[in-house]
């Protein structure tokens, strides 16, 4: 099992040291031609236009696009606006793979980045300490999508569409290796 990463911008590097210490092959993903072997894809955290913007100019938004259509894709914050059908700005480059509605900078400047915890269908009962980063929410899911995490006050911060996965927040700043593994399992095909 070979698992990339997204390295155009963001925190590439803290995912693909998560997949090392599961004993995962990874590798940094930057252009085309690299996504040919890969079983699995992060697309990490950062700043979601640029992402956008490099991936276009890299020729990527294409073979992304087909990637994740057909194969387990995970987003993590600017990696979730990335995977979403519909983040409400025309503009701006998306894969658009997943049917889910997301409000960008949800937060505000206010609170623009706090931690919590939160608990997560799917993963063993323990809170799973949760780091937000001028996060985004999902504002809407279509049928097929599967909610695994809310905030207390109700907000969507994490979901499942069969082989895509959608988290708001930062699983590879922190030491917790589950949302990782649970993501292997889906690439694996082991987990229903
Ligand atoms: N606010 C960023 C965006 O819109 C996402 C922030 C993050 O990935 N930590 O892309």
């Amino acid at each position: 099992m070979k698992i990339g990463v997204l390295a155009l911008q963001g925190a590439f590097i803290e995912h693909v040291k998560m997949l090392r210490q599961l004993d995962v092959t990874a590798a940094e993903l930057r252009l085309p031609h690299q996504l040919e072997d890969l079983d699995g894809l992060i697309i990490p955290g950062g700043e979601s236009t640029t992402i956008g913007k490099l991936a276009t100019e890299y020729g990527l938004m294409t073979p992304l696009r087909k990637f994740a259509r057909a194969k387990p894709t995970w987003g993590t914050c600017a990696g979730m606006i990335f995977l979403a059908k519909d983040i409400g700005i025309e503009e701006q480059p998306i894969l658009g793979a997943m049917d889910i509605a997301v409000d960008r900078n949800a937060f505000g400047r206010q609170i623009d980045s706090f931690e919590t915890d939160l608990k997560i269908a799917g993963l063993s009962p323990e809170p799973f300490h949760a780091v937000f980063i001028r996060a985004p929410v999902v504002t809407a899911v279509a049928q097929g999508v599967d909610v695994l995490a809310r905030l207390d006050d109700g907000r969507i911060v994490a979901v499942r569409q069969g082989h895509l996965l959608a988290t708001a927040f930062h699983p590879e700043l922190t030491k917790d290796l589950r949302l990782h593994s649970l993501f292997c399992a889906i690439v694996q095909g082991t987990l229903a």
